[in-house]
């Protein structure tokens, strides 16, 4: 036989490449291969293409060395997905496919291979609580037939307040979908999953007779691959999972759903740093099913979506428990006392809530001690020596840490700097605030939940069970406790901390806090208990207070849409960041200078190319760090100058101790 050829994507920055198929062997597209890569490497890649000849040279075309028929081949559709996802993000294919592989299925097998594989395919048995199945509302049916009568592609904003009931729309959606496609099967993209294990376990218990399977990075590579693969062969119908799991391969995908779409951690921060919520909508427009996006403070991307009429809005518009209502939000003015970290009035309502029997929770965005400790003689401040920023206080465990490096250092006797033994800590995080409440209600039980306090899934699971169940009279927390959680007996809700974001530079910076306020105060009240929000500021006349007083998510969206059209911004603009880093600014910045001449080179006036300067945290790990902003009015122009751009990026010769990377739709400008 002449012999046939394949192309094999592989993990490497370069397109497909041919192989020869071996005498009497036979592929697909779809299917993994083994193929030798270089002189000495050999890969697990995936078969893109069959044909009967090749371009390249007779001579120095390698045979494959396997071809793995043991699973079925990966869809037309996921690998149209993965390139397109390549594409729109400016990295190579084999990053948005290989690469999102399994552990497990890109190792090149070898011995008791096949008996692993078949471990792989059990799963393992569950016993789910049945949860019961709750009669919807009529906006939540209204919700329910929007999203399920049309046939096709439509992306629909659910938008309801805190408690109003989305997930209950979302599982009687999925229960429908099931229904009406008997091999149908569903992704359900949750932020953090170790966050929600309710959730988890709501979907479980209401869908015990199907295969409901998760994915998130707190699994183990044999556990990843088992739900993996299970998707991949259609033996599951419901894969709950965090932003990784948009790159699953479905044997019959007919419903996306993103919760808590304005979420930050749909957006990866390394590697390919692709938005989920972005690929969600793609993904389902090119399957041709519904993508129902949900949240109570949606992004205003999506936000300006819905009022143009490209997304379709469904709204619930108060709280699905009878008796919930939502909660009094009061703001403390600080401004002209002295500092204290609560407020008397805040004091007494800890107090009365106490009183009554029910709980409180107290947010702090800030997690260790005090975010700094300080010499009272000379004012030198404790710094991480690998990054521009301070190291935070962490008092049980007497160490300095960097919270953007994870570097840690002894607390000094005395000061480094002149001796002095003072030294004070500054400011406070959950740490501190946990020590005060315990200073001020010695009888109360206080859990802290921060990253520090609860490090795995079951932790945390057995923190929020603790709450559920009554076993705590107080919350502090962070972010942590401020998502999805369904606190029935929370009353009242503190906020420490607001203003700090107030100050931060990014543009998006309003816009998270709002979120964050509207998600933290959605915790109380949310059962038949009147809920209060008391949240401490010096800045009670900035505007977004008005709003989040009134909690008013559209009046801020109008607010914030309007000054991001005057300052054309996203998302009347698109943007990409072109980041460098080098072991000396120096030539950071220099590599972007030659970087800016080439681009202005290729802009012709449409796409607007800024200067080069340092990032915020300039050095990070020592390595110091720059960013040049690119803006266009349209998105497809943006993707062919990027592309140009990479290439002439790929040609700078005289940088070649600078690493950089593009970055589209960044979040942090
Ligand atoms: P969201 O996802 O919008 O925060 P949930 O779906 O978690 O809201 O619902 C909040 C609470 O209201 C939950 O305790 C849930 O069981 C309850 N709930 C939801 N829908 C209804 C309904 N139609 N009737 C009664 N209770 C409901
Ligand atoms: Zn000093
Ligand atoms: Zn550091």
């Amino acid at each position: 036989m002449s012999g046939r050829y394949i192309e094999v994507l592989l993990d490497v920055p370069l397109p497909p490449l041919d192989y020869a198929l071996p005498e009497g062997e036979t592929a697909c597209t779809g299917e993994r291969v083994v193929v030798p890569l270089g002189p000495r490497r050999r890969d697990v890649g995936i078969v893109v293409a069959v044909k009967d000849a090749s371009d390249v040279d007779k001579a120095r075309i390698k045979p494959a060395a396997a071809v793995l028929h043991d699973v079925v081949p990966l869809r037309r559709e996921w690998l149209d997905f993965t390139r397109f996802a390549a594409d729109y993000y400016i990295r190579c294919w084999g990053e948005a496919s290989v690469a999102t592989l399994p552990l497990f299925l890109r190792t090149v097998p070898r011995a008791r291979y096949a008996g692993s594989l078949e471990r792989i395919r059990r799963l393992p048995a569950r016993t789910a609580k049945a949860a019961p199945r709750i009669e919807l509302n009529d906006e939540q049916r209204a919700a329910l037939e929007a999203v399920v009568q049309g046939e096709g592609y439509a992306t629909h904003l659910l938008f309801g307040v805190t408690g109003s009931g989305k997930t209950e729309v979302y599982l009687h959606v999925i229960e429908e979908i099931l229904r009406r496609h008997p091999q149908g099967q569903v992704l359900l993209l949750v932020p953090e999953i170790n966050l929600t294990p309710q959730l988890e376990a709501r979907v479980r218990g209401r869908f015990v007779d199907e295969t409901v399977v998760t994915m998130h990075s707190g699994l183990t590579p044999n556990e990843r691959a088992r739900s993996w693969l299970a998707v991949h062969e259609g033996r599951a119908r419901v894969l709950v999972g965090t932003r990784m799991a948009i790159f699953a391969s479905f044997a019959e995908l007919r419903l996306i759903i993103v919760d808590e779409e304005h979420d930050q951690s749909y957006k990866a921060s390394e590697g390919l740093r692709f938005s989920a919520r972005d690929l969600a909508v793609k993904r389902a427009h090119d399957n041709g099913i519904a993508c129902v996006l949900g949240s109570a403070t949606p992004s205003l991307e999506t936000w300006a979506k819905a009022l143009s009429g490209a997304y379709r809005l469904l709204r619930l518009t108060h709280r699905a428990v009878q008796a919930a209502s939502l909660p009094a939000m009061e703001l403390i003015d600080i401004s002209r006392r002295k500092p204290r970290v609560f407020a008397p009035e805040i004091k007494t309502a800890i107090d009365e809530t106490l009183a009554r029997g029910e709980q409180v929770l107290v947010f702090i965005n800030r997690r260790g001690y005090a975010p700094v400790i300080t010499c009272t003689s000379c004012g030198w401040v404790s710094r991480c020596v690998h990054c521009s920023g301070f190291t935070v206080y962490h008092k049980a465990a007497q160490r300095l840490v960097c919270h953007h490096c994870g570097a840690s250092y002894d607390v000094p006797a005395r000061c480094p700097s002149c001796g002095n033994p003072e030294i004070v800590a500054v400011g406070t995080g959950t740490q501190r605030i946990e020590e005060g409440i315990e200073t001020l209600w010695p009888g109360a039980r206080v859990l802290r939940i921060d990253r520090d306090s609860v490090r795995t899934k079951n932790a945390a699971e057995a923190a929020f069970e603790s709450v559920h169940a009554g076993a705590v009279d107080i919350i502090v927390g962070t972010q942590m406790i401020a998502k999805g959680h369904d606190f029935k007996r929370v009353s009242l809700v503190v906020v420490l901390n607001a203003d700090a974001q107030l100050v931060n530079p990014s543009v998006r910076a309003e816009e998270h806090l709002f979120a964050t306020l509207l998600q933290v105060a959605g915790r109380a009240g949310r059962d038949r208990l009147a809920g209060r929000v008391m949240i401490q500021t010096r800045f009670p006349s900035h505007p977004i207070y008005a709003d989040v007083r009134a909690q008013d998510y559209e009046r801020f969206a109008q607010r914030l849409l309007e000054a991001r059209r005057e300052a054309m911004a996203p998302p009347y603009s698109f943007q990409a960041l072109l980041t460098a880093q080098s072991a000396a600014l120096e030539r950071t910045l220099g590599f972007l200078r030659a970087a800016r001449t080439r681009a202005a080179a290729l802009a012709a006036g449409d796409v607007a190319v800024y200067d080069p300067v340092p990032m915020l945290v300039m050095r990070l790990k020592d390595a110091e760090r720059g960013q040049l902003l690119i803006e266009t009015m349209r998105r497809p122009r943006r993707q062919a100058f990027l592309k140009d751009l990479a290439a002439a990026l790929a040609s700078i010769k005289d940088y070649p101790d600078v690493s950089w990377n593009i970055e589209v739709d960044p979040q942090d400008v």
